[in-house]
């Protein structure tokens, strides 16, 4: 399914299967999350790349091929390929363990073929051996949702008391995480999105209510997965003195003006950008202990558009996921 005109459907084109080169890997897919990303993607919001494109970033697919070079992975292993597809391990950030910033990246489903498709290629270093014993659409939003979950959770320090703005498919896996690591959840959704709050009550969280509402205590740090700049100024409000808020997106609309009182008393706001192969590494260790339960509505490939649309319409509880 492949993107040929900025903020007009994807349509389906048939091609050959691609040939990995030296050093990647081709997989047969067997699911690919859908992302709040990929319509950022499609709908141009961020800086465009040339099309056509195939989106895609949270594949999950068996090693079908490999290129030459390649020794860390096997024929027949599963794997999943995540949105850093490639860095240049050449520049400053790379050279400093912040290969997340690399100043020369692919990511994949952006600048690289991604996976709302039967086959994709991918370079071996940045792909992770996944656990057994889950189906694949199941472990397709660990690649994204759960990967800078885990990420903008580092971010957060040791905050006990947490806030998630925006309980979508990264929430509610980190919620998940949060829990086990023993911390306490306060989830906040769009007004009157009760189907929201009841999920995440039903998933730990503490308290749920609307993103305006002031939780009943003050949070030691908070994140904020929906693309929505108000949510920022109100999760200041919300954090305690020298609370941090995580913005865990990829683009979001305009952070309006706010007095300097809400950052004021040593609060910060930061983002999260992208994952380093340490973090999927870390993640992926831990998962099977963990626990994680992911809820995903299934789509066809060649309904990706739809998927797509429920998303944006917020249709979705838990991850969409494309389901070859
Ligand atoms: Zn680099
Ligand atoms: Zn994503």
């Amino acid at each position: 399914m492949m993107l040929v005109e900025y903020g007009r459907p994807l349509v389906m084109r048939e091609r050959s299967p691609p040939v990995p080169r030296a050093g990647e890997i081709r997989v047969r897919i067997g699911a690919c999350g859908v992302c709040r990303t990929d319509l950022h993607v499609v709908d141009g919001e961020l800086p465009k790349v040339p099309l056509p494109l195939v989106p895609g970033h949270e594949i999950v697919g068996l090693i079908e091929e490999i290129g030459s070079g390649v020794t860390r992975l096997e024929l027949g292993q599963r794997v999943g390929i995540p949105w850093l597809g490639h860095t240049c391990q050449q520049c400053a950030y790379c050279l400093s363990g912040r290969e997340n910033l690399c100043d020369r990246p692919l990511f994949t489903g952006y600048t690289r073929d991604g996976g709302y498709a039967t086959h994709a290629v991918a370079d071996a270093r940045y792909a992770f051996a996944l656990p057994d014993g889950k189906p694949d659409p199941s472990l397709a939003p660990l690649l994204c949702a759960g990967l800078i979950g885990w990420r903008s959770l580092r971010m957060a320090g040791d905050a006990k008391c947490l806030g998630l703005y925006g309980f979508g498919a990264a929430a509610h896996i980190v919620a998940q995480v949060a829990k086990w690591e023993g911390r306490r959840i306060f989830a906040f959704t769009r007004g009157g999105d009760t189907d929201s709050q009841t999920f995440a009550l039903r998933l730990g969280a503490e308290w749920a209510g609307a993103s305006d509402q002031e939780p009943p205590e003050p949070l030691d740090a908070a994140i904020v997965y929906a693309p929505v700049g108000t949510l920022v100024p109100q999760a200041l409000k919300a954090v305690r003195k020298g609370g941090r808020v995580v913005c865990a997106g990829i683009h979001m609309s305009n952070i309006p003006s706010f007095p300097y009182r809400l950052l004021w008393e040593e609060r910060q706001v930061v983002s999260v950008a992208n994952l380093t192969r340490d973090d999927g590494e870390g993640f992926f260790r831990l998962v099977p202990q963990m626990g994680i339960e992911t809820k995903v509505s299934t789509y066809p490939l060649a309904e990706a558009n739809r998927a797509l649309a429920d998303l944006r319409q917020g249709r979705v509880l838990g991850a969409a996921v494309l389901s070859m």
